[in-house]
């Protein structure tokens, strides 16, 4: 082993789940589930897994141990640190699966990272999850909406793969880092816990005196004071998003130039390049002259480092109490991520982050008062705030169809899954029985969501899907268009250039196209000149070339309207590509100005970023977003009688949801 590994195994020793590691392998071997609850940081995630490796459950070629991670930044920033742990180059012993992006090799991994949903795709081609002998279920405390669809599919799976069945035994390992054990040792068949105590210090927590109008602000102030009168240590800050966080950062290194001490900030979040994620574990700087007093390392991050990855070496904790949230409204059928109050669990979560390596300091940015009135004691299971209509549509594939009597641990609303059939059957995935289509089938292949599958499918006809696939692919990856604040006029002027007037899909097309056509070589220029993110381009042309790997394999055809070979395209063919797999995601203008949705008449404006302003009477859109106001986002300029053309079924009178779009449509088809 190489010296690094003898540095980290010394590191890893003094983990408190370290102690543990007989009791859990013995624990393992005798039952087929078990929990583990354990303070943030004890050592979960980095350990366990290699535990189970030890315990001799995977097989180099045969199985192997899955450990899944909520979100892509922890799947990959871990298996990395495994990686390192372990001495073995990332993708071969350890690697890491998300989606559009497969690091590891079936002949040599024993231990793979995964996002929730990555492992419910692979329970598509792999219902008995044959692959694997061990799962870890990490962060089941958050209870995202994947992992807890994989514990349905788990209660089917595991009486099937008990130890002596023909399939041999599939363990699983729940972890968890708050309280909630009971509910899942219940769930899992009264299974065993195994509590892991953290080593703590004690947080010192702070409110403001009175609410504060503007957090982000108030979390730059707070931060600056932190560094200028307190003693040494690091600081972690959360806010809830790229642009918050790359502003805070801006402002921080503004601001703190002048001041004695050196400090260094970094972002986190997930949209950022591994690299750049990995400089949160780097050490804070030392002094700015000789004698000086010591520098100070702030990471600034959205929840992500609330209990998913740990930052050694944190001492303050500025939590503004904010998070982003799934929210989903059945009635309206719109979800929507929003900036919403986090709950008392998380708050105590994130000022555990402070009291690591010594005593430390939360500073909540609300009051003490808000701390026990207005926040939840525990954040609401994604389930319960969720469309459904992707989970549906992968349980049909899975066989499941009783979807009422599927044993969740916490059952959506009928009506949400009512809802989500209801799409599907529009959609052409589900038949009036319920059943699943061979365009269902098809679509369930996609790993995207129904509406942008359907859309991929129907192109052929249309003559364009080699467009489509590009659009999809650009829609699929952060922003490729980038306005940032200081220059926000020439990023305009950068973006006019590849403006369609008609629509903001053909807009990301012709910027994916001309990205296409600049040598390799030219291209960071070309992307730096134009406000154009690089990473997103190069995500976006991996993306497609996925999506063309899978269309081949389904036999789809791939046609271009581009007869040229120039990057030129029919506007024509693609909006009506466009019309026809989105349909249900219209909306129309009204007298007043304003558009409504024909889905579930909401009233809603095309949002100030779109290229479409001349106020066309029908759009396509591609996402809801409510914000002050109620917008639509990515907008595509259609017609009624294409709507009447293309998707009959939906526009057809008869059935036609009784909205004020009827009468137009009375006129389209008379
Ligand atoms: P848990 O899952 O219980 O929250 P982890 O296993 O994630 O705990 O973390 C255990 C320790 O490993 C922490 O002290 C953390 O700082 C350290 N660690 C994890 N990832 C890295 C990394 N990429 N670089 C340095 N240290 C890391
Ligand atoms: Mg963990």
């Amino acid at each position: 082993y190489s010296q690094r590994y003898y540095n980290i195994l010394e590191k890893r020793i003094k983990l408190p789940v370290y102690q543990f590691k007989d009791e859990l392998i013995a624990k393992v071997l005798e039952n087929q589930s078990i929990v583990v609850e354990g303070e943030t940081g004890s050592g979960k995630t980095t350990q366990i897994p290699q535990f189970l490796l030890e315990a001799g459950l995977a097989t180099q070629g045969e199985t192997c141990v899955a450990c899944t991670q909520p979100r892509r930044v922890a799947a990959t920033s871990i298996a990395q640190r495994v990686a390192d742990e372990m001495d073995v180059q990332l993708g071969s012993e350890v690697g890491y699966t998300i989606r559009f992006e497969d690091v590891s090799d079936p002949h040599t991994t024993v231990l793979k990272f995964l996002t929730d949903g990555m492992l419910l795709r692979e329970a598509m081609h792999d219902p008995l999850l044959m692959r694997y002998s061990a799962i870890v279920l990490d962060e089941c405390h958050e209870r995202t909406l994947a992992t807890d669809v994989i514990m349905g599919l788990l209660m089917e799976i595991l009486p099937k793969r008990k130890k002596g069945s023909e399939h041999g035994e599939l363990k699983v390992v729940v972890m968890s880092a708050t309280l909630d054990a009971e509910k899942f040792q219940e769930y899992f068949h009264n299974a065993p816990l195994l509590k892991v105590p953290g080593r703590t210090f004690p947080v010192e927590i702070f409110y403001t005196a009175k609410p504060e109008r503007n957090y982000v602000e108030a979390a730059v102030r707070t931060t600056l004071h932190i560094h200028q009168c307190e003693a040494p240590g690091d600081i972690l800050v959360f806010l809830t998003g790229e642009q918050e966080i790359e502003q805070a950062c801006e402002e921080l290194r503004e601001k703190s130039r002048s001041m004695d001490a050196e400090l260094v900030v970094y972002p986190l979040y997930s949209s950022l390049s591994p690299e750049q994620q990995r400089k949160i574990f780097s050490e804070a700087p030392g002094p700015r002259t000789p004698g000086g007093p010591p520098g100070r390392k702030v990471v600034v991050s959205t929840n992500i480092a609330e209990t998913s990855l740990t930052i050694d070496g944190i001492v303050y904790v500025v939590d503004p109490g904010f998070s982003k949230q799934k929210v989903y409204n059945p009635r309206i059928r719109v979800e929507s991520l929003l900036v919403s109050p986090i709950s008392r669990a998380s708050a105590k979560q994130r000022s555990g982050r402070a009291g690591r390596t010594r005593p430390g300091k939360c500073f909540r940015l609300y009051t003490e008062k808000s701390f026990h009135d207005d926040l939840q004691e525990t954040t609401y299971p994604e389930i319960l705030r969720s469309k459904m209509s992707n989970v549906v549509l992968t349980l049909k594939k899975l066989g499941i169809d009783d979807l009422v009597h599927f044993d969740f641990l916490d059952p959506p609303a009928p009506e949400t899954l009512m809802r989500a059939l209801e799409l599907l059957n529009y959609l052409g995935a589900l038949d009036d029985e319920g059943e699943m289509t061979e365009l269902g089938y098809q679509m369930s292949e996609l790993p995207l969501d129904p509406q942008l599958a359907k859309l991929i499918l129907v192109s052929p006809d249309y003559g364009c899907s080699s467009e489509i696939v590009s659009i999809v692919a650009s829609l699929s990856v952060p922003q490729i268009f980038l306005r940032p604040r200081e220059s926000a006029k020439q990023a305009d002027e950068a973006k006019a250039q590849f403006t369609h007037h008609e629509s903001d899909h053909l807009t990301l097309l012709r910027a994916y196209n001309e990205y296409a056509m600049i040598p390799d070589k030219e291209r960071k220029q070309w992307c730096w000149d134009n406000f154009i993110s690089e990473r997103s381009m190069i995500s976006s042309v991996n993306v497609r070339n996925q999506l063309l790997g899978i269309m081949k394999r389904l036999d789809i055809q791939v046609v271009s309207s581009d007869i040229k070979g120039d990057g030129s395209f029919s506007s024509v063919d693609i909006r009506k590509a466009l019309t026809a797999g989105m349909f249900m995601q219209v909306a129309y203008r009204q007298r007043s100005g304003e558009y409504l949705t024909v889905k579930d008449n909401q009233h809603v404006y095309i949002h100030p970023s779109s290229v479409v302003n001349n106020r066309p009477e029908w759009v396509i859109f591609e996402e809801f977003a409510l914000t002050t106001k109620n917008h639509i986002r990515t907008v595509t300029v259609t017609n009624v009688d294409w709507l009447v053309e293309l998707a009959p079924h939906y526009f057809d009178l008869e059935n036609f949801p009784k909205c004020e779009a009827k009468g137009e449509l009375e006129k389209a088809y008379s």
